[in-house]
């Protein structure tokens, strides 16, 4: 049996027009020859009326409060209803299908409302189905705990839910059907001419996702990637077939050739906050020691730390920086906090010891007077600090100084 996952993201299902695109490379695929697993978003984005935000926004009046395992039941229904609508779609087109929650599609979770782990998929019921109709569509972003509980999967849910269920099936791809054609090398909503890329590795988009990347979640990725199931990234409006995330191995299938690039892609983070803090007097070890653990123990997640001899600089998102500042002053430091800023990364497998990559990063940006705040490097990434305002022009100047463009 030939499995094929198609995930279809919101605003892939937010139109009837849109959705006549859905059915399309639905029917397409099925005359392909393959058996066919549909995981479907909520359709629409926030304020469209069955979208996941516009529910919770149900709920969200006054100053009422919802528990954490309601909330997750009330988010799970958006998955639902555009898995109903998208298999009355089908009916209509003699296209015969069946709908199972996550629950029923065999995702066990953890307890974690609103950010569960998927601890295992038994899809011992989507494979009978897929005996009898043509397509099981599965609600995505959803699981059950141990209890019988819905839960969710977090932001991206859904991406995780499709490479997840790929790997169990063993499906022969995985493609994420979504608003842009693939990945691109940076978001084409800050970078005009930002250029698809024909394919990618797992480690260069599950780097990039981490690094801000919003087109696929980068939990699914390396679900992806522990499995060696090919992802597609691909648009629902095209019959274009976007990118392909696989092994380098996996790419002579396909006869790209040979691809040898330093950079892939550029991404960013927004939001974020520089906190830095100078010993005074205190032995620096023991003020890392402090500050890192003050950090972990109020629940505030902390990314791009120097430490330095004289004290520590390191960054934590706007939402938490009044918290991270009201702990610091607790202990009698004095931080000195920077909000508004932006994390610019360039990113690629090929950038590994390439003499003169900073250089062009920092002749680029002086270019158009952009202050780095802060940077750091890894094999794979460099990362620069700058302030949220110049963020715009830093991803702009860095993706036409490394000719990444159309
Ligand atoms: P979906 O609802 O289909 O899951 P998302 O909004 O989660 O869609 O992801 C698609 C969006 O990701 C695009 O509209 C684009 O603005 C954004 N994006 C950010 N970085 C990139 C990138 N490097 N390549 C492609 N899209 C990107
Ligand atoms: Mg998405």
């Amino acid at each position: 049996m030939r499995i094929l996952v198609q995930k279809f993201g919101g605003t892939s299902l937010s139109t009837m027009e849109a959705r006549e695109h859905v059915i399309s490379h639905v029917r397409r695929e099925l005359d392909n020859g393959f058996r066919l697993v549909v995981v479907v978003s909520a359709m629409g984005r926030k304020g469209d009326p069955y979208a996941t935000d516009t529910l919770l926004d149900l709920v969200a009046e006054g100053d009422s409060y919802l528990p954490p395992r309601e909330q997750d039941l009330l988010m799970a229904c958006g998955e639902i209803i555009s898995a109903a609508k998208l298999c009355s779609l089908l009916a209509e087109r003699n296209i015969s299908s069946v709908v199972l929650t996550g629950a029923q599609a065999g995702f066990r979770t953890d307890s974690q409302f609103g950010n569960a782990r998927i601890l295992d998929i038994v899809p011992t019921r989507v494979l009978e189905e897929l005996q009898q109709k043509d397509v099981v569509i599965v609600t995505g972003f959803q699981g059950q705990n141990q209890g019988g509980d819905f839960t969710t999967l977090g932001r991206g849910g859904s991406d995780t839910s499709a490479t997840a269920l790929g790997a169990a099936l063993h499906a022969e791809m995985v493609d994420i059907y979504t608003d842009v054609n693939g990945i691109l090398t940076a978001d084409p909503r800050i970078v005009e001419d930002a250029k698809p890329l024909e394919y990618v590795s797992y480690a260069e988009i599950c780097n990039m996702a981490h690094q801000g990347a919003k087109v696929i979640h980068p939990r699914a990725v390396e679900i992806a990637m522990q499995a060696g199931i090919p992802v597609r990234v691909r648009s629902t409006f095209s019959q274009g077939e976007g990118t392909l995330v696989a092994n380098p191995e996996g790419f002579k299938d396909v006869q790209i050739g040979i691809v040898d690039r330093y950079v892939t892609g550029i991404a960013y983070v927004a939001n974020v906050t520089q906190i830095r803090v100078e010993s005074a007097g205190k032995g620096p070890d023991n003020l890392q020691l402090q500050v890192f653990k003050s950090m972990a123990e109020n629940d505030i997640s902390v990314d791009f730390i120097n430490v330095t001899p004289t004290g520590v600089v390191y960054t934590v998102f706007d939402k938490d920086s009044t918290k991270a500042e009201t702990v610091l002053k607790s202990l009698e430091l004095s931080p000195q906090i920077c909000t508004g800023c932006a994390k610019v990364s360039v990113i690629g497998g090929g950038i590994n010891g390439v003499p003169g990559i900073m250089a062009k990063i920092v002749e680029a940006l002086t270019e158009h007077g952009i202050q780095i705040l802060q940077s750091a490097d890894s094999n794979t990434t460099i990362w620069v600090l700058v302030h949220k305002d110049d963020m715009v022009q830093a991803l702009r100047a860095l993706h036409a100084k490394f000719e990444l463009g159309r």
